[in-house]
């Protein structure tokens, strides 16, 4: 095996370790995430709150209406009862009964609106308790996926280090020490591949030494533009 080729072995394997090692981030933060579920749960809570304070109003118009009804009972005993005889009270009763009537006509108008008006905030509520369910559902399938592919993945970084434990095991100290610089300054890409007579990186047309270099197995060839360790697979 080449240096380079060494190199470039151990360049694909850090490659790899990346995409996995952001995947696997990825996938932990979606399964810590549970705002769609927190959504559903204050949604829920919301409706559930606002049909009980429309009951609310409901029961009180009734009780309003309910009291209101008794008093006109009551007047209207009076009235018919024989025990008032001053026709001036009795004119003053019909009146106050006509006047109760009125503002029993009004609370009764309120009541059926309180009506209407929790009968929609419970069907908003039993809306909002469908839709938490299929989303805790929905959450609960994706979180399975994710959950057997972070195994998964977690096994493919064991295997991914172990090989690259292999790989930088049998490089020079300092060949690994330069490369880990390289990969730092070089946005995590110390090596190029001569592709074209050129570096595939910086795109520099390479002399025909420099090739020559890239291809031997012993010696290791930099690009003169980038920096980059070569290697002419
Ligand atoms: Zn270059």
């Amino acid at each position: 095996m080449s240096i380079a080729f060494g190199i470039y072995r151990l360049q694909q394997t850090d490659i790899q370790i990346e995409q996995v090692e952001n995947r696997l981030a990825q996938i932990r933060q979606t399964l810590e995430n549970d705002a769609e579920a927190r959504q559903a749960n204050s949604r829920l809570a919301e409706t559930k709150e606002n049909w009980h304070k429309a009951e609310q109003r409901l029961r009180q118009y009734e009780a309003e209406a309910e009291s209101q009804r008794l008093k006109i009972e009551q007047h209207e005993a009076s009235l018919y009862g024989g025990t008032v005889q001053n026709p001036k009270e009795l004119q003053d009763l019909q009146n106050e009964i006509a006047a109760l009537k009125r503002q029993l006509a009004a609370l009764e108008d309120k009541q059926l609106q309180a009506m209407l008006e929790c009968e929609e905030a419970e069907r908003e509520y039993a809306s909002a308790q469908a839709a938490r369910e299929v989303t805790l559902a929905r959450l609960g399938a994706q979180n399975k996926g994710l959950n057997d592919e972070l195994v998964s993945l977690e096994r493919d970084l064991q295997r991914l280090y172990a090989e690259r434990q292999a790989i930088t095991t049998a490089m020079p100290a300092n060949l690994l020490t330069q490369y880990e610089n390289l990969r730092q300054s070089r946005h995590g890409r110390a090596l190029a591949t001569v592709s074209d007579n050129s570096c595939d990186a910086c795109g520099t047309t390479l002399t025909a030494a420099i090739q020559q270099a890239a291809r031997s197995p012993a010696q290791i060839a930099f690009c003169p533009t980038c920096g980059r360790i070569l290697y002419a697979g």
